[in-house]
């Protein structure tokens, strides 16, 4: 299974708190260390800020080291759609989708891969962390 991860409201600039935020990247890494892109603004069109947008955060260095040196970028325009590759299950943390992604999803069937994160809720990043070990099981 592929995972597509934003920064944003799901790794950085949420209520969860950082501990919670670094068992969940640590989790995906872990589990999915060839399988886990970015999707995010700070890595598009042929750029890759992931690792300064990680260093800018409460998250710790060895971690943030880790996950640069794991995760693979991704290329988009304008819809972060462009970046999936849809032949693959997958699962995509987000605190957004746009109307016109969503359609995306919904051509491809697959708008239940899309995991809307809510980062205003201090129980996010452990809500999404159960989510998946669930999945894993499957
Ligand atoms: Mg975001």
């Amino acid at each position: 299974m592929n995972i597509y991860l934003d920064i944003d409201g799901v790794l950085r600039g949420v209520a969860s708190p950082v501990e919670d935020v670094a068992e969940l990247l640590n989790y995906i890494i872990i589990n999915y260390p060839d399988t886990t892109y970015w999707l995010t603004t700070h890595c598009r069109q042929g750029y890759n800020h992931t690792k300064n947008a990680l260093l800018d955060s409460e998250l710790p260095r060895e971690l943030v080291e880790k996950a640069s040196e794991v995760i693979k970028p991704t290329d988009f325009g304008v819809l972060k759609t462009e970046g999936i590759d849809f032949t693959k299950p997958f699962i995509w943390l987000d605190d957004n989708l746009f109307e016109s992604e969503q359609k995306v999803l919904e051509e491809h069937n697959c708008l239940s891969s899309h995991y809307l994160m809510n980062p205003r809720d201090p129980e996010m990043a452990k809500k999404a962390l159960a989510s998946l070990k669930t999945l894993k099981e499957v």
